[in-house]
């Protein structure tokens, strides 16, 4: 079976192609740095990197692009209450990000892209928009006239010919089902920041930046783009209404949009007060691949409701696997190749691939790496588990890894920063090993993870620890180790 990916424009699976040659050309609207990004928003970018890993391993090359938007009304308004510039302000938000976003492993796209270093793209698209009759100025700002693009409503599926009269909003964001001529270029306001451009003094829309980026860098056509369903009205609506306007060409062939991460059944979001960001997870003894291993568990159209119980069972599967992946590496087994278990490898294996290729079905993918584990389990204690079959059953995991990458633990120092550990998960010592000090802050961490009765996390430590040839011993005195 082929690639398949539902696309929310057609409401169908598709069977997906890049247009040109081997190279996908992709875009993800980034974050507003203006805090801290939450879990949930997370659940938004780790679903583009099993997306990109996922196109790798089908033999194709990225071009990926990320905005970060970094002017915007609330970025304005909390740096003001800060009392630092928008410069000083975004740059701590978007270093967060970034941190985070590689404590969670997801690989970097290709491009990552500002806004306020696009002004003079932006205002080139607002130009051409009004060359083609689609924009009106309106006490300064320069706004979009819908109904001049009888297609407005294509992506959300929504009948908006009703509601074209001619009124407009100010704010880049609004309700659901209420289409207005929506901000290009708001005009300059008393304490805000401005640029001075031809079609006047201010500052661009929300919409505007991702068009313009995404076009400049990807060109007019665009393979993927993707974004959390809370986007696709207005904000993308309003980009294909821009680019199409602008180009008289399809502007995106496949939209994936990924469903909410969920608190309490409501949505987490900062407005609600029921976040959770990767500092609060990891203050509280849980490792960053457990979080990148429950959101990418659920296939992404899925909602997903957080809850810790459900980030101490990631925690434990992935303790499974490491466990398993100790025992194929250390454990000795009868010589020969069993014919009939290396058949269940290959069968295995063509589960998940045909998983992932069914719109990345994470949860039917990870069902066929652990009826394979359970099952390998059992043949290795029945001895029926033989020497030769040991290459496959490491290359499977690695083929999982190479999507999920969760096998190597993350290191968590005592002074509170995620690093990642230096070296892969085995049974063996490694040349070099810890240092005496990282063996203490791993048993300092393994300390706290008990305390909160982590100890899915615990035992994780342990057996990280064992694999480096450092064994710990559990006396009345507290934790005493040695090296192997
Ligand atoms: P923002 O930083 O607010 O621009 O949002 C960045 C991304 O996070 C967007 O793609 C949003 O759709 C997404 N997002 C926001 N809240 C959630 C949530 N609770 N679950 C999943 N994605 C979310
Ligand atoms: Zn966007």
């Amino acid at each position: 079976m082929s690639l398949r990916f539902y696309n929310t424009l057609t409401q169908r699976l598709e069977e997906f192609k890049p247009l040109h040659d081997n190279v996908v050309r992709m875009y993800t609207c980034g974050p507003t740095v203006y805090n801290y990004a939450h879990i949930g928003n997370f659940r938004s970018f780790v679903f583009p990197d099993i997306l990109r890993r996922w196109l790798r391993a089908r033999g194709y090359q990225l071009d990926h692009v990320m905005n970060i938007t970094d002017i915007e009304d609330k970025i304005i308004r909390d740096s003001k209450a800060a009392g630092k510039s928008i410069d000083e302000f975004t740059a701590v938000y978007t270093k967060a990000f970034l941190e985070d976003t590689a404590t969670l492993r997801l690989e970097r796209p290709e491009r990552i892209v500002p806004a306020t270093q696009h002004i003079p793209e932006m205002v080139e698209a607002v130009q051409q928009l009004t060359e083609r009759g689609h924009t009106y100025v309106s006490d300064g700002s320069v706004y979009y006239r819908i109904s001049t693009f009888p297609e407005y409503g294509k992506l959300s599926h929504n009948d908006f010919s009703g509601v074209r009269a001619g009124a407009r909003v100010d704010v880049d964001e609004y309700d659901k089902d209420d289409a207005r001529d929506f901000v290009l270029w708001k005009a300059a306001k008393e304490g805000e920041p401005a640029w001075d451009t031809p079609i006047g003094k201010g500052r661009p829309g929300w919409h505007i930046e991702c068009s313009a980026m995404a076009m400049k860098y990807l060109g007019d056509t665009l393979d993927i783009h993707t974004g959390g369903v809370d986007l696709t009205f207005p904000h993308h609506e309003n980009e294909i209404a821009q680019a199409e306007g602008i180009t008289g060409k399809q502007f995106v062939r496949f939209w994936l949009h990924a469903e909410h991460l969920s608190v309490d059944s409501q949505k987490m979001s900062k407005s609600l007060g029921n976040i959770y960001t990767l500092r609060d997870l990891k203050e509280r003894g849980f490792a960053p691949e457990a979080l990148r291993y429950l959101l990418a568990s659920v296939p992404y159209r899925k909602k997903l409701n957080f809850t810790f119980d459900g980030l101490k069972a990631a925690t434990t599967s992935i303790e499974r696997l490491r466990n398993y992946k100790l025992r194929l590496e250390t454990d000795k087994f009868p010589a020969g190749m069993n014919e009939a278990f290396a058949e269940r490898t290959r069968r295995a294996s063509a589960v998940f691939d045909a998983a992932l290729d069914d719109d990345l079905n994470t949860a039917e993918a990870l069902a066929a790496v652990f009826d394979y584990v359970r099952g390998t389990n059992t043949a290795m204690d029945a001895g029926q588990f033989l020497a030769g079959n040991v290459p496959a059953a490491l290359e499977f995991l690695t083929r999982f890894d190479s999507v999920f990458d969760v096998m190597r633990p993350s290191r968590i120092s005592a002074a509170g920063s995620i690093t990642q550990a230096a070296s892969s998960f085995s049974g063996t010592a490694h040349a070099g090993g810890l240092s005496d000090a990282e063996v203490d802050e791993l048993i300092a961490e393994r300390a706290t993870a008990k305390k909160v009765r982590n100890f899915g996390r615990s035992d994780e430590i342990r057996a990280q620890l064992a694999s480096q040839g450092v064994i710990l011993e559990d006396t009345k005195e507290g934790v005493r180790w040695k090296r192997s």
